[in-house]
């Protein structure tokens, strides 16, 4: 069931949870330095407040398919947790080397003609303003096939790869870095681009294998991550409630075509493209919509600077759904739902 924006509760870095402390990695860090003392009240929860930094040990790690994915899902959540001191790693399986140009200002042949390139300095350029760390896998892009038929995806390219042998890297990198929390995409890839497909694929058997010792045995020592989720950056709800705030403020709404598609279908019987997963955690990021529409605008070639991502304010996104969406799709911890942090019950 989806979580409505009235029952979302405050955010879980003010909750303390009794079972936190007990992690052996974050108490022994001799890098933590010992927090003062609260002059106030005792905090809630008594343990692991003295002892335990907020962020400090938690690692996030995001799964994408290019450059530009971590910009437009999930960067608020991400330059949130870097302001709370939680280690982010941005995975791009691909060079993004086939995306077209979006923005017509930079269509020429000059930037064409060295894309690959221009993508990882807009990659360089959004990773410092979102302040995570990022690993390319170095995989081809697939480009997005149009056409009836459609014609097939480049021979080696990232969507035509077995996702169990496509998965090594990724296993690897999970072994070094250690994330105790995965975000990827749906099994629609959020979209149906066959790279972000691939890159759902590769993540789920990722998070599956990287802590059994007989799977990959050459990719690192074991470690398994706690929890896989989804992002929902394309939330039904999300769009209908900007649309609303938009009209209700008497503004255009560049919504508007989106949501009659989905009801359209709806009238004829379909259902518009599911949600086939229910939010589960909605992260309160707010303050860090400017940053997120900044590493999404270093994406010069990518997105069109007039376009539909910038067509609501960050003031009116905070006031209407100061959120982003995840849903949790596996947690190897007890959870309970709905949540307002990736790291609920590892804190
Ligand atoms: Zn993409």
């Amino acid at each position: 069931m989806p979580v409505t924006p009235g029952a979302a509760p405050s955010p879980a870095r003010v909750s303390i949870d009794a079972n936190v402390s007990i992690d052996a990695n974050v108490s022994i860090d001799a890098d933590v330095p010992e927090s003062q003392p609260a002059a106030g009240p005792a905090p809630r929860g008594g343990l692991a407040a003295s002892t335990h930094e907020p962020g400090h040990g938690l690692r996030l790690m995001a799964v994408h398919a290019h450059p530009d994915d971590e910009s437009s899902k999930g960067a608020a959540t991400m330059a949130r947790y870097v302001s709370e001191g939680v280690d982010v790693l941005v995975i791009t399986c691909t060079g993004g080397e086939a995306g077209s140009i979006l923005n017509p200002a930079l269509d020429k042949p000059e930037i064409l003609g060295r894309i690959p390139e221009v993508r990882r300095e807009e990659m360089e350029r959004a990773r410092a303003i979102l302040g995570v760390g990022q690993t390319w896998l170095g995989f081809l892009d697939s480009g997005l096939p149009e056409g009836d038929p459609l014609p097939p995806l480049p021979e080696g390219s990232f969507g035509t790869l077995d996702p169990e042998v496509a998965a090594g890297p990724l296993v690897r990198l999970i072994r070094e870095f250690r994330p105790q929390v995965i975000t990827t995409y749906d099994e629609n890839g959020g979209y149906p681009h066959p790279d972000h497909i691939m890159a759902h694929r590769v993540a789920v058997e990722a998070f599956a294998a990287a802590g059994d010792p007989a799977r990959y045995p050459d990719a690192g020592e074991p470690w398994e991550p706690s929890k896989l989720y989804y992002d929902r950056a394309f939330s039904p709800d999300r769009f209908r409630a900007l649309h609303s705030a938009l009209e209700e403020a008497g503004l255009q709404s560049p919504y508007a075509e989106r949501l009659a598609a989905w009801l359209e279908a709806d009238a004829e019987g379909h259902t518009p493209p599911p949600p086939t997963h229910a939010t589960t955690t909605q992260v309160e990021c707010g303050d860090f919509f400017e940053a997120r529409d900044d590493a999404l605008r270093s994406h010069r070639t990518q997105v069109d600077p007039e376009g539909f991502f910038f067509a609501v304010s960050s003031a009116m996104q905070r006031k209407v759904w100061p959120w982003e969406d995840y849903s949790l799709i596996e947690s190897r911890i007890p959870v309970d739902l709905p949540e307002t942090d990736l790291f609920a019950g590892l804190r």
